[in-house]
């Protein structure tokens, strides 16, 4: 335990709707780490419209799996997931006043290593009908 306190416990309706779509979408490994994450500090930018936010398991892991962003582009706000080495590390939501609401109380994460120069996280899309949604508006 540590952190700020249990994903689940701090952002229960939010979580439980994650946990839903990557479940739907066939990404039950992903979804089962909600159950353990907790809430290790708020993103740095200062955005108001932010309320992004890092998580941790707690426990190192070796590199398997690169970098993979998890976007989802709602009609209740953006949420991208980033998923290093196959573990959720921050959970990045723009226009969700719900979570920001709580996300505002946290203390900001401290500063982390810069992304290499030729980082290139790859992009996938995993609420069930975000792509839909998107082609919608763009329409
Ligand atoms: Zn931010």
């Amino acid at each position: 335990m540590g952190g700020y306190g249990r994903l689940r416990g701090l952002f229960a309706d939010f979580t439980a709707e994650l946990a839903d779509a990557l479940e739907a979408f066939g990404e039950p490994d992903i979804a089962s780490q909600l159950d353990v994450l907790y809430v290790t500090g708020r993103c740095r930018c200062g955005d108001e419209d932010c309320g992004s936010f890092y998580v941790s398991d707690g426990s190192p892991r070796p590199p398997r799996r690169g970098l993979v962003n998890y976007i989802a582009n709602l009609d209740t706000g953006q949420i991208i997931l980033d998923v290093c080495f196959g573990t959720i590390t921050y959970v990045e939501v723009f226009d969700r006043p719900d979570v920001n609401d709580i996300t505002s109380r946290l203390p900001r994460a401290p500063a982390q290593a810069p992304r290499p120069a030729r980082y290139r996280a790859s992009i996938r899309p995993f609420w069930p009908d975000a792509e839909a949604r998107n082609s919608n508006r763009s329409s």
